[in-house]
């Protein structure tokens, strides 16, 4: 009987696994993403009910409270968090798992140690690891959501001796915990425990707002690695894949992310991006220079008479929350025989895929969506350019203005288009802080205020243009 459910389990494990890595297999591109999620959560429900069925569940009825518990607020918090709230949600998420990693593992230990039995090394190792890791990404976790939520300082949080004071913190972790490998008193457990927290805080402080989504995806790979260790430390095959899996995918996005942005993790880590207003030489002479404004009369007009359109999306789409509006004046345009299409950024917006997670909201078509090395060689044949509170992944000097700070960024040339419109609220900048000689482009059109009100003022243009 007992060989019975041990296959079961083994084989529920086995199959989960498989289901885990087919699901991450097809979240990578947004026509599979749902059933790629799917596949995911049916690994998962199956991973709980072979873990359900191993004899070391003691209280069923503690098990069914937390579930409760947890499912209520997933769903409460899936269902009524905004898409621009998302990052932090996923902080939030994220320092639970670090959190409940990090507690198996005290747990583990002070079990162990109660019963009074010799902790091996490989053991007691993958404790400790497990415990810091897990700790640090907790509270890592918890200020990356208090920035983003605004509850923090989104700047920089700096202070005099930060890095010499970081390391000795580092220093103390790594001690405390070498002293429990070599089984100091009990007492030394909760010391590293409380050092390991405070380390994920003072890691994630310094670092500025903006940086955050890089912060959760490296926080997200800390997580995956304690679990997988707390796998090891329980003994459950299972708990390392899943963790394995969650650490690679955390460390590639993160250096997709940093590639993405030309910017190397550690200058994300301790280049405190944000903390002062850098003034770059192109941005001291755009200051000089003049815009020229346009209508939603004019824009429509200029749609309606055009081949091809492309829309660039950016972070000022999602706080305006207009996907949907510029989905229907998108309809309204192919209905006149323009050919419409999206040209995505990898960075646009504040999280990885921001952009298409918004777009598939607003049901636009897959095939629309191009990528940044797609859609680069089109813009001479594009006739207008219409950039939704997008700034500086569109900013020229990111290709020409060695002195400019984002030198090196991919960014889509839309100046290479026959016109560019752009929708903002004000000449106010973007992420990195600077100006954008796109705006001062004598191809370019500034139709300012609020996208959406711009682009549903333009869908009623377009009905008597
Ligand atoms: P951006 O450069 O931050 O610019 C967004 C623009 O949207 C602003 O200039 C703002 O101008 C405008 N805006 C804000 N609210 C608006 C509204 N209601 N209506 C119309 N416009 C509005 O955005 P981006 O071009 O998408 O670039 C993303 C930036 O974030 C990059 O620098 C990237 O490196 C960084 N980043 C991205 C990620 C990621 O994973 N995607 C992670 C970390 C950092 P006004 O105030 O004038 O309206």
């Amino acid at each position: 009987m007992l060989d019975l459910r041990a296959s079961v389990i083994a084989v529920s494990y086995i199959v989960a696994s498989v289901l885990f890595i087919f699901g991450l297999k097809e979240l990578s591109s947004p026509a599979t993403a749902r059933s790629g999620n799917r596949l995911a959560a049916i690994g998962m429900a199956l991973a709980l009910a072979a873990t359900l069925i191993d004899r070391q569940i003691i209280s069923f009825w503690t098990i069914a409270i937390g579930t409760l518990i947890g499912a209520a607020m997933g769903i409460y918090f899936g269902r009524t968090v905004q898409m621009t709230a998302m990052p932090q949600m996923v902080a939030l998420f994220n320092g639970m798992g670090g959190a409940t990693a990090a507690l198996v593992s005290v747990a583990e230990y002070l079990r162990l140690s109660g019963h009074g039995e010799a902790i091996g090394i490989g053991e007691a190792t993958s404790i400790v690891l497990g415990t810091a890791i897990g700790a640090i990404s907790f509270t890592g976790s918890i200020i990356a959501f208090g920035k983003l939520q605004e509850i923090l300082p989104g700047k920089p949080l700096q202070f005099p001796l930060q890095r010499l004071v970081n390391a000795i913190v580092l220093l103390a972790v790594v001690a405390l915990g070498a002293m429990v490998v070599m089984h100091a008193p009990t007492s030394t457990m909760w010391l590293l425990f409380a050092a390991a927290l405070l380390l994920g805080a003072m890691f994630v402080l310094p670092i500025g707002g903006g940086d955050m989504p890089v912060v959760i995806s490296i926080l997200n790979s800390l997580t995956g690695l304690a679990a997988a260790l707390t796998g090891f430390v329980l003994h459950n095959q299972m708990l390392v894949v899943a963790g394995v899996l969650v650490g690679a995918s955390g460390t590639l996005l993160t250096l997709l992310m940093s590639t993405a942005m030309n910017r190397s993790v550690a200058n994300v880590l301790f280049g405190a991006f944000g903390a002062g207003g850098s003034a770059s030489s192109a941005q001291a002479a755009a200051v000089a220079r003049s815009v020229r404004q346009t209508t939603p009369e004019d824009t429509a007009i200029a749609l309606a008479y055009a081949r091809n359109v492309v829309v660039v999306p950016g972070y000022g789409l999602a706080v305006a929350e207009a996907q949907h509006t510029v989905r229907e004046l998108a309809t309204d345009l192919e209905k006149r025989g323009v050919n419409v299409k999206y040209a995505i950024h990898p960075v646009a917006g504040r999280m990885p895929g921001h952009m298409n997670v918004l777009l598939a909201e607003a049901n636009v078509p897959y095939d629309q969506l191009l990528e940044m090395e797609q859609v680069n060689g089109q813009f001479p044949q594009t006739d207008v350019v219409l950039v939704v509170g997008a700034n500086d992944v569109v900013n020229p000097a990111a290709r020409d203005d060695p002195s400019s700070p984002i030198y090196g960024m991919p960014i889509l040339d839309v100046d290479r288009a026959q016109n560019i419109i752009v929708l903002k609220r004000s000449m106010g900048h973007g992420f990195a802080g600077i100006d954008n000689a796109l705006f001062y482009h004598e191809k370019t059109r500034m139709l300012f205020g609020d996208a959406r009100k711009s682009l549903t003022e333009i869908e009623q243009a377009l009905k008597t243009a």
